[in-house]
């Protein structure tokens, strides 16, 4: 009877830990990454979560044209733009994992006026047109959910498109469809509040 009834706690308690625990984030090292030129600490939890598609390069369904996608992203940023590093905390691929960029504690370079205050994530792939598979969503809600669950982003973030930081029509960015699916999701809001006050991105 006891053994019966731990074995439902512990079920549920599985059910509930795997529900968001099994988001499978490839490391640096397995994509090939080049080191950063520089590491700018982030505080957490931050309160926003950006959304970009990655519209070159195109959608990945491999593991391997995924870990090239995360090269041509970093050659990008780091040679033709001299940034720091690929500019990303995460992309997600549609091989359904998610790839480590700067990760949940580095200032990315995504979205400014953001960057020091959001997790950006690339969902790799053109999404203006088309839907990323489902799997590849649920992997990029996943993890939004996992940095909630391990102080990374705030309980009561605010989950934002590209477009929605810059001014209107500087960025297509993460693309009409997709745009259109993230506001069916948690914690997605109308407008960008950054710190608490209306800004008009002039
Ligand atoms: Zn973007």
């Amino acid at each position: 009877m006891y053994s019966l009834l731990l074995f439902v706690i512990l079920a549920d308690f599985l059910r509930e830990v795997c529900a968001i625990s099994d988001v499978d984030i490839v490391p640096r090292d397995a994509w090939g990454a080049r080191p950063p030129y520089m590491i700018e600490a982030m505080a957490n939890p931050v309160p926003y979560v950006v959304i970009h598609h990655s519209y070159i390069p195109p959608a990945c369904n491999t593991t391997e044209d995924c870990m090239q996608a995360m090269r041509s992203m970093q050659d990008y940023h780091q040679l033709n733009h001299s940034w720091n590093d690929i500019g990303y905390s995460f992309a997600v691929g549609g091989d359904g994992r998610a790839y480590m960029g700067r990760g949940w504690d580095r200032v990315g370079a995504h979205a400014p006026k953001f960057n020091d205050k959001s997790i950006g994530i690339c969902i790799i792939g053109d999404w203006s047109a088309d839907l990323p598979p489902e799997r590849q969503l649920k992997v990029t809600q996943d993890l939004i959910e996992m940095g909630v669950r391990d102080g990374a982003i705030q309980k009561d973030y605010i989950l934002l498109g590209h477009k929605q930081t810059k001014k209107k029509g500087a960025t297509e960015c993460p693309g009409d469809r997709l745009f259109e699916e993230i506001q069916t999701w948690p914690n997605w809001q109308n407008e960008a509040l950054p710190d608490g006050k209306k800004e008009t991105f002039d």
